[in-house]
């Protein structure tokens, strides 16, 4: 992309943010950490109205906030994800890296491990947990490290974690998700088919690579 639509017109930090509100100012924390969580989603546009609804507020109070640092929306599309997670972070001064960690090192996981890429993105992947640690270590082409699944509590306690990437069997999904909730873990990204009950403030997305396969065959010429 040429151009960078959601870069402020006028939104200089230095001069700016004297008179923003603090309310402001941590709402844009909360919009900066669900824009790297859709960035690793991989959705690229996003509206306000959307933007709001995730975070519990309307998207006039959504275009209020940002529009106190410049124009960054599209009239009609939206903002570019990437675009104003940067812009936000430079208002912010914050680097905050989004710490990863994924649960079931099996085919599904062991791949998603053992890739690299999601580091350039800003997510640090931190620790593999599996019922079978050893078995699990011999699948990952990277040197994240693998534990129990029974040492979830000694590991995250006291530690940030904002995602778990669950790729267990289905039927195991629940229980772990309970344990993550009680962890103090924000969202999960969940490729297993099983619907999950977590508490509201927990942010959880479905990923059924079956059922996008399904969909898009719909669309092959036989
Ligand atoms: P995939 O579904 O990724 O292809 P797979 O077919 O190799 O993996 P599954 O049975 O789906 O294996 O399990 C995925 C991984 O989850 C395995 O490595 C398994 O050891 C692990 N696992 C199973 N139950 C749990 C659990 N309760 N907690 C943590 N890990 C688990």
């Amino acid at each position: 992309m040429s151009e960078s639509p959601s870069s402020p017109t006028s939104g200089d930090p230095e001069n700016g943010s004297r008179k923003i509100p603090a309310a402001v100012i941590k709402r844009l924390s909360l919009y900066a950490r669900l824009l790297q969580s859709l960035e690793f989603q991989n959705i690229t546009r996003i509206s306000s109205a959307e933007l709001g609804r995730r975070l519990g507020m309307n998207a006039a109070q959504v275009r209020k906030d940002l529009a106190c640092f410049g124009q960054f929306g599209v009239p009609g599309l939206g903002y570019y994800v990437a675009d104003l997670r940067v812009q936000l972070r430079k208002i912010l001064r914050s680097d905050s890296e989004v710490r990863v960690i994924l649960i079931g090192v099996g085919n599904l996981g062991s791949a998603l491990l053992s890739y690299g890429g999601f580091l350039k993105q800003g997510f640090t992947m931190l620790w593999g947990f599996d019922v079978d640690p050893v078995a699990a270590r011999s699948r990952v082409r990277s040197a994240i490290e693998i534990f129990s699944i029974d040492d979830l509590e000694k590991r995250l306690i006291g530690q940030q974690v904002d995602i778990a990437v669950l790729t267990v069997p289905a039927d195991a999904a629940q229980a772990i998700a309970t344990r993550l909730a009680a962890l103090g873990v924000q969202a999960i990204l969940n490729f297993t088919p099983s619907r999950l009950d977590v508490p509201k403030v927990m942010q959880v997305r479905y990923v059924d690579l079956a059922l996008e396969l399904e969909n898009l065959s719909y669309y092959v010429q036989s």
